[in-house]
């Protein structure tokens, strides 16, 4: 495989030269004032990202899965009830380990394409009159399928039902690369990594926790150590980590938070809409379907494009690597085989989704797929083409 080219699994994503350089740096003392230089900016860096004024930011030397870890633990208690769908393979993952923490999940199970049900939610919601459910449990992307899940109507089913279960979301392949509004939502906890919308190399997990949380976390009862955010909150209010912190992650998401806020969050948000959908574009172009059932659920993230009932869709992805040198994403779980996905998340331009476009044709093509190389790159080139005209006009 060949590292010029850009990857397209959905996350890690392509690393920009500046990350990279931010990453590769000198040991310093991490109990000296210069850590507290690169800590405190990251977490206020990661504030703006989630636009929250009011929630506090632990980062933890981990992933996204132990964000998840983190947020249950800190806030649950062993039988606690969650309410939560299973809509694609992070749903999934996340309700098992709630399981195997002795959590009592009622799971609403969706179809893979399908979004969190909110209407179902609330009536669940609203028939818990007792208020037993603690914890609802929502995948803003869920990054199998490529669907994009309404965060803000999961609260309003929250705030129609007067239900005061806290809501915690899995924001790992969306934070950072389209809308979230942690404070406007009502997000109780908000769980990322590094290698997803933040462009860096995995090995942070970010989470952010509401007053809402942070109030619940002396009653909960959930074995915890390494990820117990009293002992962070007590490091961060003397510049260092309970353990020793991943400077050099630390200082790279000092600088991510910095690059998307300087391109400016809209922008970073039009940028991931305008390549999926040329991305959308070319797929349809070639006569496929997405796994998502409907627009409104189409991911700026992640395509995950659905193969021809009895084509084994792991073929796109093995012969890509072997003949161009380029990754895609495999199907995960229930759409193993089915789906293959494109990952357009991260540092990534017009330019580089025209690669990736331009190869997946070549591997259908070169699989006897009835395809027409050309069809999909022209019809993202006629997208981006569009839209660089547009702005260059609204410039002018
Ligand atoms: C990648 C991802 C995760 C898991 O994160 P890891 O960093 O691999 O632990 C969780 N949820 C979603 C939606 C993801 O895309």
């Amino acid at each position: 495989m060949s590292t010029q080219n850009p990857i397209f699994i959905p996350g890690p994503t392509n690393i920009p030269e500046v990350l990279r350089k931010a990453v590769d740096m000198p040991t310093i003392d991490h109990r000296s004032p210069l850590f507290g230089k690169i800590l405190h900016p990251a977490l206020d860096g990661v504030k703006k990202v989630l636009k929250t004024r009011e929630a506090q930011i632990f980062v933890f030397p981990s992933t996204g899965t132990g964000g998840w870890e983190t947020a249950i633990t800190n806030v649950l208690s062993p039988n606690d009830k969650v309410l939560a769908c299973r809509n694609g393979m992070f749903s999934h993952r996340w309700i098992d380990m709630c399981k195997r923490h002795g959590l009592d999940v009622q799971v609403v199970m969706q179809e893979w394409g399908e979004g969190v049900p909110a209407e179902r939610f609330e009536e669940i919601l609203t028939a818990d009159k007792s208020h037993e459910i603690k914890v609802v449990l929502a995948t803003h992307n869920e990054t199998a399928t490529g669907v994009r899940s309404d965060i803000a109507a999961v609260r309003r089913a929250l705030d129609n039902a007067k239900h005061p279960a806290l809501l915690f979301v899995d924001g790992v392949s969306s934070i950072g690369c389209y809308d979230f509004r942690m404070d406007e939502w009502g997000v109780d906890v908000a769980v990322t990594g590094s290698q997803k919308g933040f462009m860096l190399p995995p090995g942070l997990a970010i989470v952010g926790f509401s007053p809402k949380a942070l109030a619940a976390v002396e009653g909960a009862k959930l074995p915890r150590t390494f990820f117990d955010i009293r002992d962070m909150a007590k490091g961060y209010a003397a510049n260092g980590y309970p353990f020793t912190p991943p400077v050099a992650l630390l200082n790279g998401l000092k600088t991510a938070t910095a690059m998307l806020l300087e391109e400016g969050l809209d922008n970073v948000f039009a940028r991931h809409n305008r390549i999926a959908e040329g991305v959308r574009r070319a797929v349809s172009a070639w006569g496929l379907k997405l796994c998502a059932a409907r627009p409104e659920l189409y991911s700026d993230t992640v395509s995950a494009i659905l193969m021809p009932q009895g084509f084994d869709a792991n073929k796109i992805v093995a012969h890509a690597l072997d003949a161009y040198g380029v990754a895609f994403g495999t199907g995960l779980g229930d759409v193993a085989g089915k789906v293959f996905r494109i990952g357009h998340l991260g540092s990534l331009t017009d330019v580089m989704a025209l690669s990736g476009i331009a190869t997946a044709e070549m591997v259908m093509v070169d699989l006897g797929l009835p395809v027409t190389l050309g069809s999909g790159v022209a019809a993202a080139q006629e997208h981006y083409r569009q839209k660089a005209s547009s702005t260059q006009k609204n410039a002018a």
